[in-house]
């Protein structure tokens, strides 16, 4: 018996070699410095913050360079696939806008590096575990699971590394009749890689992040094919994937980092040209006085659907992760403000090593910005787009008063300091519900007074202005110089500082009658320019609510 026969008897159907698989996936033809890249969630959960930066960067390093950003999903652990994970990816970079060039969803294949979906790359991997077997680099290994956990439980116990490796790989060394035999008879087995490393002798590796970084050999007799649906694991499909997709640069999550030992030995292994490797920062949140990673069980802001559920716009949300991936993308977004996100020259060595600090209060900021600057109208069909996934009444109110809440939108807008009030839309409606003259018929929230606090005083005041001075013609500065003669007709300084100079002489001064006309109107105390306000509102409507002040 020969390594040959052992490799025939497990995969009997198997007859492309990788000397195949290299000519129908042939080098990629970019032009010189185009990264490709990939991002490979697996669907064993809900897209999160820490994919999302990856997914970022990954797209940002394609776009640059001129190169080629792929999806790829990682389905191999398909006990733990999560129900709506996949759609919820491909929805995701739609949305933000970060859509690969090549991918596969439902059913559809974009590229011609695939199949995108490791599940369908089955036949794929057998070749090169083949491979493998045929030249002695990988063995079938009959050690049970339990035989496997115990190994580790007393290798712990007696501080020692834990792992199949050395005497600890009971079936390295099986002879091939005996395994060929136990295949024959049913036993169960899974293939492990078979190493060569010793574990006394280190390497250099250089990460793109980190630098140069010195590792033991790996000695580990790893796994690389599941005995259960012959799937293979991660460290094999990365190999396979990676190299016949000729990715360029892997960007991955830190915990992947200790793994390296193992995908450079594998890469050795076949003689393949390992891609370039960035390992992210994890992502950290401040919780009270201590720095934490965020965690997808109790941060809410973890999970992507979050920035949707809140009404985010997507650039907001690429602007906050660049901003954390980067440490100078802010430098370079202060001196590009128009340019996409994309155009940033990003670079691994700017990527904090120690984590990157996810801020909400920096998001709103951010978000706060870029609503300020949207015209009203782009800003409404946002908001309508927002409301009509998660509140479909809002959206009907708007819907039935598009011109009202432009109209209201767009306040304070067009200058060099707009206002700055919605770091997203799903705050819209709390801030704006005052316009809809049925929202606020039906309002029972109370008038709290400020600086005139008798009802009756307030009345008084909102009626004469109403009927003695108010024109829906006047310019706004008509306007305020007819506040400043109410006030003064009704014993208030026009002025403020006539008032702070003499306040016995008077009753207040020309803000707090303002204030008082804004909160008869509005029911609040602060809203964007009230002249504007009573123009989209008119006389009758301003009217109408000034009886409900009397009544109430
Ligand atoms: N499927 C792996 C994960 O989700 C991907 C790691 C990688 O990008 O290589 O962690």
């Amino acid at each position: 018996m020969t390594t040959k026969d052992l490799a025939n008897l497990i995969f009997p159907n198997i007859t492309k070699t990788i000397e195949d698989y290299e000519k129908e996936y042939p080098e990629r033809d970019l032009k010189e410095g185009a990264k490709v890249v990939r991002f490979a969630p697996s669907p064993t959960g809900f897209m999160h913050i820490g994919n999302m930066m990856s997914a970022t960067i990954n797209y940002c390093l394609a776009k640059k360079s001129g190169g080629v950003f792929f999806v790829r999903n990682e389905d191999t652990d398909q006990a733990r696939t999560v129900e709506g994970a996949v759609d919820f990816i491909h929805n995701t970079l739609k949305h933000y806008g970060i859509y690969p060039d090549e991918y596969e969803y439902k059913g559809e294949v974009v590229g011609n590096y695939g199949p995108y979906i490791q599940s369908e790359r089955k036949e794929i991997y057998h070749a090169y575990v083949k491979h493998l077997i045929e030249i002695g680099k990988a063995y079938p290994c009959f050690m049970s699971k339990e035989e496997v956990d115990e190994i580790r439980e007393n290798q712990a116990q007696a501080k020692k590394r834990i792992g199949i490796y050395g005497r600890y790989a009971r079936c390295r060394n099986m002879s091939i009749d005996e395994a060929y035999e136990k295949i024959k008879n049913g036993d169960k087995f899974v293939i492990r890689f078979k190493s060569s490393g010793d574990f006394d002798e280190k390497f250099v590796f250089e990460e793109l992040n980190k630098g140069k970084m010195e590792f033991p050999m790996n000695d580990l007799d790893f796994p690389i094919m599941k005995s259960e649906d012959l799937l293979p694991t991660y460290h094999f499909a990365h190999l396979v994937d990676d190299h016949l997709m000729r990715t360029t640069h892997v960007v991955r999550g830190e915990e992947w980092i200790s793994s390296v030992p193992i995908h450079y030995e594998l890469f050795k292994t076949f003689g393949f040209e390992m891609p370039k490797y960035i390992h992210n920062s994890l992502i950290l949140k401040k919780d009270g006085d201590t720095i934490r990673k965020i965690s997808k069980r109790k941060d809410p802001e973890a999970l992507m659907f979050y920035y949707t559920e809140k009404g985010y716009p997507a650039s907001a949300v690429i602007e906050s992760v660049m901003t954390i991936a980067n440490s100078n993308y802010e430098e370079w977004r202060t001196q590009n403000p128009e340019a996409p996100f994309y155009e940033f020259d990003f670079n691994p060595k700017k990527m904090s090593s120690s984590g990157a600090l996810f801020d909400l209060d920096k998001l709103d900021n951010i978000s706060k910005n870029i609503i300020s600057k949207m015209k009203a109208k782009d800003l409404y069909e946002e908001i309508a787009k927002w409301a009509s996934e998660y509140d479909k009444e809002f959206e009907s109110l708007i819907r039935e008063n598009k011109d009202l809440v432009i109209g209201f939108l767009n306040i304070e807008r067009e200058q060099s300091k707009p206002r700055k009030d919605f770091a997203h839309y799903s705050e819209v409606k709390d801030k704006i519900w005052y316009m809809f003259n049925e929202l606020f018929d039906k309002s029972d929230k109370p008038y709290e007074f400020k600086t005139i606090d008798k009802k009756s005083d307030v009345y008084e005041l909102a009626s004469v202005y109403l009927n003695d001075f108010y024109r829906e013609e006047d310019d706004k500065d008509t306007w305020f110089s007819k506040i400043k003669s109410l006030s003064e007709r009704l014993g208030y300084a026009k002025e403020v500082k006539e008032y702070k100079e003499n306040p016995d002489n008077y009753k207040g001064h020309v803000g707090d009658v303002s204030t008082a006309l804004r909160i008869a109107i509005t029911k609040e105390s602060m809203t964007p320019d009230l002249y504007m306000i009573m123009k989209l509102l008119g006389k009758q409507e301003m009217l109408k609510r000034i009886e409900k002040l009397q009544k109430s």
